[in-house]
């Protein structure tokens, strides 16, 4: 019981920006619905295996209905997540093929080792690039702009890609996606220390 609540907090807490709630709303998206319609879908299916009376419209079957719940629950977590995320995935349903792994989920949120994002948490005296004094350093301009990464882009032919959404169009271009996050965030690492 203590786990769901925990779960329940993290995915309701809009205003906490910190990395589980990041990780905890990118899962959602993507894999599974909030735990309290899992609970509640639980309860409509336990009630209709013993004939209890189900408070939804008679109009539609019970699958409907839970189909409807769970739509509507996505669609409210899409609403409320940050507008990096939406700058990836517009709209939904999140394709099947998305799993967000621990590089990923940085670069769909913008909070991971960025300069822009250390800066608002007052990790960093800047907000810039190293690539320029005028560019802020987000997940964006790393995995589209930034000359840094211009040879990893030809590398994994992405290096026509002008929106973050074209990273999550198909499987193979989310493959070399997961790559260049990955090389992009070991670098950045690399140079902090
Ligand atoms: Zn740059």
């Amino acid at each position: 019981m203590i786990i769901i609540l925990i779960w329940v907090e993290m995915i309701n807490n809009n205003n906490n920006n910190n990395n589980n709630n990041n990780k905890a709303c990118t899962t959602t998206l993507t894999k599974i619905e909030p735990i309290y319609i899992n609970i509640k879908i639980k309860q409509i299916k336990f009630k209709h295996k013993h004939n209890i009376p189900l408070d939804f419209p008679l109009d539609i079957t019970i699958t409907e209905y839970i189909q409807n719940l769970k739509h509507d629950s996505l669609l409210s977590a899409h609403t409320q997540t940050n507008d990096t995320f939406k700058k990836f995935f517009p709209s939904i349903p999140i394709p099947k093929f998305i799993n967000p792994d621990f590089y990923t989920t940085q670069f769909y949120t913008g909070h991971g080792h960025f300069q822009k994002y250390l800066h608002r948490i007052q990790r960093s005296n800047t907000d810039t690039c190293t690539c320029t004094n005028n560019t802020p350093q987000d997940s964006i301009h790393l995995i589209i702009q930034c000359p840094h990464y211009t040879n990893i882009r030809h590398e994994l032919q992405l290096h026509n890609i002008i929106s973050p959404n074209q990273f999550v169009q198909n499987k193979q271009t989310y493959t070399k996606f997961k790559l260049l996050c990955k090389h992009i965030y070991t670098h950045l690492h690399t140079l902090s220390f």
